[in-house]
């Protein structure tokens, strides 16, 4: 067998948007993932569902795999001929003993690929507003170890030397172990005690957290606000630029939490939103939703499909499900022939966009029972309606449409079913630290809530969250469980939820 390749490739700072197309791509094809403690979780979505995952740690103190065995494990799985990509944080030649593991390859003669990636330094440089150079004050970016472990074997710095150095700007990676070491020892080699100094922590994501003071404050500073690693140290007079080119921490929802309650399969377009606001976003997938077709009904709906006068959609999850069905079978679109689409609103009509098709009904309002209040106020003299859902919510909408004369189908595609976060990691965040806010998309998702109160139960001293409703319904469900409802889309949908979202955090 032919040997595989090792892509060493950089997964950037932590925001997934900063990660490379050419690391995704190798991402998605890979067959063999390895992978480090400073990888966002989301990254490995990207992969296929066949792909082997390795985590081989290394937070500071604990390496879950020793170098060598790293080393060891990419040679043999590239020798059983797999694809293999070994991402790391940030860039993988920077600080990320990327460059022994090429080596490793190189002499084993396995091929390799190396992809860079956005090195923390830039990425909290840009975070923070904080340029790396300047024309009149910084000719040079130096980016230096602080080592955090001891216990490492490295070259000791002499951070007396660098402290002497005029017109630089150093980002010092893994420092904060040794902060006030490394700042005292710079200043004792000539550094002017008010040079400006920062810290950014947990660079480009909601969590971000800096501190801005001199190479006299900034330990105190960083303690005092309980700053740690992963963060970058920056010193230079570049750093009095923060206050006047800071933007990400200038968001609207900056340094908020928020816990999202979707379908891992749909949380993401939220997740995306509310981190363009500058939110930390917590995935708690209450519900899941699995395809599920009786297929006694789908072939007796498919046998008589021509004669239905109207198809009507409740959900975008419907209408993915139906089509994965319908197009199995008739495999042309056009075999839709003119049946009219109803559907319950903008998610439900991108979904329809996705088969470039239009809907020719939708409600004022995007609920179940405008949907069908509507649709029947003319009444509906025999119309033949299939109405495509999930295994809840359906049956108000198919009462109104049979009291307005129509002749209703019901072809349930999909089940919502509740989830266990007992043992999830973002559970488990939630527990300790609470949120600001936590967001809800549906009644089947606030039941869950409830349902879980154990696994969700908040820690003494944690944030209680404020609890937000996308809608009528899920409201309704709210109070029915007796949570409150602290705020809500002014109309059904996900971007008035988090306008009332903003308006309820907004510093
Ligand atoms: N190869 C990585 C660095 C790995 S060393 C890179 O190029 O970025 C780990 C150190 O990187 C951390 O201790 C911290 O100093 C820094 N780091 C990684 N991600 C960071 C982030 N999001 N914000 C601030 N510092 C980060």
């Amino acid at each position: 067998m032919s040997s595989g390749t090792v892509y060493l490739v950089g997964a950037g700072p932590g925001d997934l948007g900063l990660v490379t197309f050419r690391a995704r791509e190798l991402i998605a094809t890979a067959e063999v993932l390895v992978y480090d403690y400073l990888v966002h979780p989301d990254l490995l979505g990207w992969c296929r569902p066949d792909c082997e995952k390795i985590y081989v740690g290394k937070r500071p103190h604990l390496h879950a795999l020793p170098q060598e065995e790293i080393e060891k494990l990419l040679v043999t799985k590239a020798r059983a001929g797999k694809r293999i990509v070994r991402l790391k944080g940030g860039d993988p030649l920077v600080f990320g003993r990327g460059g022994e593991e090429a080596r490793t390859l190189a002499k084993d003669g396995i091929a390799f690929e190396i992809v860079p990636g956005v090195t923390a330094a830039l990425a909290a440089g840009a975070y923070a507003g904080i340029p790396l150079t300047h024309r009149n004050t910084s000719s040079a970016l130096i980016f230096l170890t602080g080592h955090e472990d001891p216990q490492k074997h490295q070259l000791q710095i002499d951070w007396r030397s660098y402290g002497a150095l005029k017109n630089v700007t150093l980002a010092i990676y893994m420092g904060m172990g040794h902060l006030r070491q490394i700042l005292g020892e710079l200043i004792t080699g000539g550094l002017a005690p008010d040079t400006p100094a920062a810290v950014v922590q947990w660079a480009s994501l909601g969590r971000q957290r800096s501190v801005v003071g001199t190479a006299a404050t900034l330990a105190d500073l960083a303690e005092k606000n309980q700053l740690g690693a992963p963060a970058i140290i920056f010193v230079g007079e570049v750093v009095r630029n923060h206050t006047a080119i800071d933007w990400f921490e200038q968001l609207p929802l900056f340094g908020r939490r928020v816990a999202i309650t979707r379908t891992r399969e749909q949380a993401s377009e939220l997740r995306a939103k509310l981190e363009g606001l500058g939110a930390e976003v917590l995935e708690l997938p209450l519900i899941q939703v699995t395809k599920k077709i009786n297929p006694q009904t789908r072939d007796d709906v498919f046998a008589e499909f021509g004669s239905y006068d109207w198809l009507v959609f409740t959900s975008a999850n419907g209408v993915r499900f139906f089509f994965d069905e319908f197009l199995g079978k008739f495999t042309d679109v056009r075999s839709l022939g003119l049946i009219r689409i109803a559907c319950v609103g903008e998610a439900t009509a991108k979904a329809l966009g996705e088969f470039h098709l239009k809907a020719d009904f939708f409600p004022a309002v995007a609920t179940a029972d405008a949907l069908a209040a509507e649709l029947s106020a003319g009444g509906l003299d025999s119309a033949k309606m299939l109405v495509v859902t999930g295994n809840l919510n359906r049956d108000t909408l198919v009462k109104k449409l049979e009291e307005a004369r129509a002749i209703v189908d019901c072809f349930p595609v999909y089940q919502t079913e509740k989830t266990d976060l007992s043992a999830d990691p973002a559970a488990e965040d939630f527990r300790a630290r609470g949120a600001d806010a936590i967001l809800f998309a549906s009644s089947s998702a606030v039941e869950s809530f409830v349902a879980q109160a154990g696994a969700l139960a908040l820690a003494p001293g944690a944030k209680r969250p404020l609890a937000g409703s996308i809608g009528p319904q899920t409201s309704e469900a709210m109070k029915k469980a007796g949570m409150p409802v602290d705020f809500a889309a002014k109309t059904p949908g996900l971007d008035a939820l988090i306008e009332a979202l903003v308006k309820k955090l907004k510093h």
